[in-house]
């Protein structure tokens, strides 16, 4: 469980002791180096590592990093907001001691998502992960606890061909059994792992493009389960690179056909009951659930650019994909970008939740899940209602049907979601001026990047970085 405390500079009372005991166990347990692990602008997980021996210290005064890291672009280059860049300043790492997990796939190292903080002792107004906890801090203010996960879906290519290059290391069918065959000793590892590292995992199976498998693990509260993320995924790198395999979570691993998503499953609860599954509203939402819902419809167009924040996320973005490219809502309708999940009759408090589909796995998933809470909470506050839904494909709509349905695309490129990004007052109320002038300066950079690269070269360009 997270605390949703700030760490404070020297430690908050015991941590100091607790950090001590925690570092004396992971040693005797053959752990060498413990990894302080965040996510930054562009999606990229960024690390420094610090000997067992000085997590205590870490954890009560941090490790140093520079803030231009929110600035940098997927391949490193780096670009300057109007707000911040350049190389002045020093934030420090400070690791979450309720989160310090032994990872399976590395033996010798842990793992420890960290707040940064500013050398002054403040929040550093531009950590992802804080911004979370204070927006979940916010839900809970007004009575409301949420919980959430995210989907993860991945392609494995084989290690033997030479880079940058993707050959899908199996040949069988979508959900094919042949496929899992194939790749045995990898998903047996990987459930191994993750077990281990105390990660419970729903499903993992064969998915239906080039090399591609999905593993989706159960909701924790918001931080935890944007942590889970970042932790799931590096398990599945090390376990495939033991196997000789490459793992890409990229949107688009080729630039064309079905791509990688990063669905999110977000559920809101008060005293108690799931607001999505205990009204007398339609599917039996109440009044509240449904606003939360109509809430986080109404932003997905602002919100692309934290969704999918990627150029390689319109290779993925495509109609008739499952990659709910369109602004709308249905039940268990796998074309709209949000669906509304039941579950099963009598198993529907636990399982209902609003799922946003068009998230992949390029977006930061502390501002993914922050995103989707404000926008919720918004909802919420102005009570909204959804509008009608649809079943089956909107793109099957005409623009006539598609407008009276209010069925709105969601931005075809980087460049478009960046415009509505800024347009829209809901970047700055949840994330604060200094995590909008990073977004856009960072998208503004990697459209730029793209300026005249074909699908392919897009793709490619991305292919191996998340
Ligand atoms: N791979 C699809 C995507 O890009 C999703 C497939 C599914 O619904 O599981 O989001
Ligand atoms: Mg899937």
């Amino acid at each position: 469980m997270t605390t949703y405390a700030d760490p404070v500079p020297g430690g908050r009372a015991g941590d100091g002791d607790r950090a001590q005991a925690l570092a004396e166990d992971l040693a005797a347990n053959g752990v060498h180096g413990v990894v302080l692990s965040w996510v930054d602008t562009c999606g990229v997980n960024r690390v420094k590592t610090v000997p067992v021996a000085r997590l205590a210290s870490a954890a009560r005064w941090g490790v140093g990093m520079s803030p231009v890291f929110d600035l940098f672009l997927a391949d490193d280059s780096i670009v300057t907001g109007d707000l911040q860049g350049g190389p002045d300043g020093d934030l420090r790492l400070v690791p979450d001691l309720d989160h310090v997990v032994p990872l399976a796939g590395q033996p010798g190292w842990a793992w420890a998502p960290v707040d940064r903080m500013r050398q002054d002792g403040t929040m550093h107004p531009g950590c992802s992960r804080t911004i979370l906890r204070r927006l979940v801090g916010a839900a809970r203010e007004q009575g409301i606890e949420l919980k959430a996960s995210i989907e993860i879906e991945f392609a494995l290519g084989r290690g033997d061909v030479p880079y940058p290059a993707f050959e899908p290391a199996c040949v069988g069918s979508s959900y094919g059994m042949t496929r899992l065959v194939e790749q045995t000793d990898f998903c047996a590892d990987a459930l191994e792992a993750l077990a281990a590292e105390g990660v419970d995992v729903d499903q993992i199976h064969p998915e239906y493009a080039a090399g591609q498998y999905e593993v989706s693990v159960g909701a924790l509260d918001p931080v935890g389960a944007a942590d889970r993320s970042v932790l799931v995924r590096q398990t599945l790198r090390a376990v495939a690179q033991r196997h000789g395999l490459r793992i890409s979570f990229s949107p688009s691993v080729l630039e064309a056909g079905v791509g990688n998503g990063g669905h999110l499953h977000l559920s809101a609860w008060r005293d108690g009951a799931n607001l999505h599954s205990t009204g007398d509203g339609r599917y039996a939402m109440t009044a509240e659930g449904e606003a939360f819902a109509a809430g986080v419809l109404d932003a997905l167009p602002a919100l692309a650019a934290v969704t999918t924040p990627s150029p390689a996320s319109y290779l993925r973005l495509q109609p008739s994909h499952w990659a709910g490219v369109y602004a709308c809502w249905g039940h268990e309708t796998r074309e709209s970008a949000l669906r509304i999940v039941t579950g099963m009759v009598g198993n529907t408090g636990r399982a209902a939740n609003i799922e946003v589909k068009c998230a992949d796995l390029a977006a930061n998933p502390y501002l993914l899940v922050g995103g989707a809470v404000a926008a919720g909470l918004d909802g919420v506050a102005r009570g909204l209602t959804l509008p009608d839904e649809i079943s089956g494909d909107p793109a099957g709509l005409d623009p006539v049907q598609a407008e009276k349905a209010g069925v709105r695309r969601l931005p075809t490129s980087l460049a478009e979601a960046v415009e509505a990004f800024a347009a829209s007052p809901l970047p700055a109320a949840a994330f604060g001026d200094l995590v909008v002038d990073a977004v856009l300066a960072v998208r503004r950079g990697e459209a730029a990047r793209v300026a005249g690269l074909d699908a392919a070269a897009v793709a490619e360009a991305y292919r191996w970085v998340y």
